[in-house]
């Protein structure tokens, strides 16, 4: 019998969630983020038999303790299967440095993970006579990643908010092509503006009372923790090879959701050495590692898009986990590339080895490249495809293969930065 897992929200103790709660709020009171309220070990014996067992009952072992009390054992192996469709390999590039591709999913990022499987909780926990609704705003990759994860899905209707011409065709593409129950809203304006009108909907009580509203961000728990398994599954895929070499993982990083499922997988008993942050210009938590102080800063634009956060939010759950400064720094070693050696690397890294990364897995070789020692084992992840980032790929290595995307028949509702006309959409 397992214990029962309860959520806290880490800004007010005395809120506690079943993993169903934490799921359909998303963020708990006073702006907090849930958190498991321990994390359970593996037995020694799960990782001698790891490399015997196949990616999905990985996955339903890793995720069984945190939901099993609301979500029944069949659900959780039908979800695991709908969410591991895809190839999560790890491939050797040189020397002792290796990568994890995370982009072989539908939308081609890693966040295809974390939606889909939210996808299906939010869909087990609502009911035809009490729809939810998912509102997200998104710089691009999220909103591919929920539309594609969230299409089909009964019950949930998704709305998602975009900026005009800041994002590629591609990934507008991804969002306005599927209808159904996916509806994206091009607003005039910034990534900022979507975010506030976002927020401005969470907070307005009687939209709240009208509609039960989701968020689909990386904070909600059923994003989050289906994110331990990949590196479960990078350990199953290296294990024969590292003969004793002690293993350091690399996670390009904005948000830090992808990270912190990388700290629970390891406090769950996941033999990583070492984690490094790997951050763009964008360097809040490279300068907390290195000084100790957390200084939240206005997020500058760079080539790593999908890295562009200032203040990130799952720095909270990092503190949570491991207490102090000095503890943290013992787990993750700071990472940081300039705009101008994103480019640089996915040059060298191209001339050399013939392997075409994108913008955010160079900011992840950069700098393992920068911290691995000659006894260690380097694994650095590769968050989107190159075919996401096609311009800023071309900036570095000249023209590559990759298909034509059309808008023709793709449709979407255009809106000013205007809440007035976001209700009426949310409404209709
Ligand atoms: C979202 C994203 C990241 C950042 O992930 P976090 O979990 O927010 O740290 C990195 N790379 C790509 C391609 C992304 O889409």
């Amino acid at each position: 019998m397992i214990k029962k897992m309860r959520y806290i929200n880490i800004n007010n103790k005395s809120e506690v969630a079943s993993f169903r709660e934490a799921t359909l709020k998303g963020l708990g009171s006073k702006k907090g983020l849930f958190v498991p309220e321990d994390i359970p070990t593996l037995p020694a014996d799960f990782f001698n038999r790891i490399t015997s067992m196949n990616d999905h009952e990985i996955a339903v072992e890793v995720l069984k303790p945190y939901l099993i009390n609301d979500i029944g054992l069949e659900d959780l192996e039908r979800i695991v299967k709908h969410t591991f469709s895809f190839q999560i390999p790890v491939k050797h590039l040189i020397g002792n440095t290796h990568v994890l591709e995370l982009f072989h999913g539908p939308t081609n990022a890693f966040k295809d993970v974390g939606a889909r499987f939210m996808s299906q909780c939010l869909s087990l926990f609502t009911t035809t006579n009490k729809k939810s609704t998912v509102l997200v705003a998104t710089s691009g990759d999220t909103g591919s990643a929920v539309a594609n994860g969230f299409a089909g899905v009964e019950n949930v209707d998704v709305k998602i908010l975009f900026p005009k011409g800041k994002i590629s065709t591609y990934q507008e593409y991804q969002m306005t092509s599927l209808g159904g129950n996916i509806h994206p809203i091009e607003v005039n304006g910034t990534f900022d503006d979507c975010q506030a009108l976002v927020k401005t909907a969470f907070s307005d009580e009687e939209l709240r009372n009208r509609l039960l509203l989701s968020s689909a961000n990386s904070i909600n728990v059923a994003r989050f923790l289906p994110q331990m398994v990949y590196y479960f599954l990078l350990y199953k895929q290296v294990h024969d090879n590292l003969k004793g070499a002690r293993l350091v993982v690399s996670v390009p990083s904005g948000n830090f959701g992808n990270l912190t499922a990388g700290l629970y997988a390891k406090e769950m008993g996941l033999p990583i050495s070492k984690f490094i942050a790997a951050n763009n210009e964008n360097d809040t938590f490279y300068s907390y590692l290195k000084s100790g102080k957390y200084l939240a800063k206005n997020s500058v634009e760079t080539c790593s898009n999908a890295m562009d956060v200032g203040d990130p939010s799952n720095f909270t759950r990092i503190l949570k986990l491991f207490g102090n400064h000095s503890s943290i720094t013992d787990n993750i070693l700071p990472g940081r590339v300039s705009n101008e050696d994103t480019i640089g690397t996915i040059r060298e890294v191209f001339s050399k080895h013939g392997y075409i990364l994108d913008p955010h897995g160079a900011v992840g070789y950069k700098v393992l490249q920068d911290c691995l020692k000659d006894n260690e084992m380097g694994v650095f992840l590769a968050t989107a495809h190159p075919l996401k980032f096609k311009d800023v790929v071309e900036e570095a290595i000249g023209e590559f293969d990759s298909p034509n995307v059309s808008l023709e028949g793709c449709s979407k509702v255009i809106i000013n930065n205007d809440y007035g006309q976001l209700m009426e959409v949310l409404m209709s």
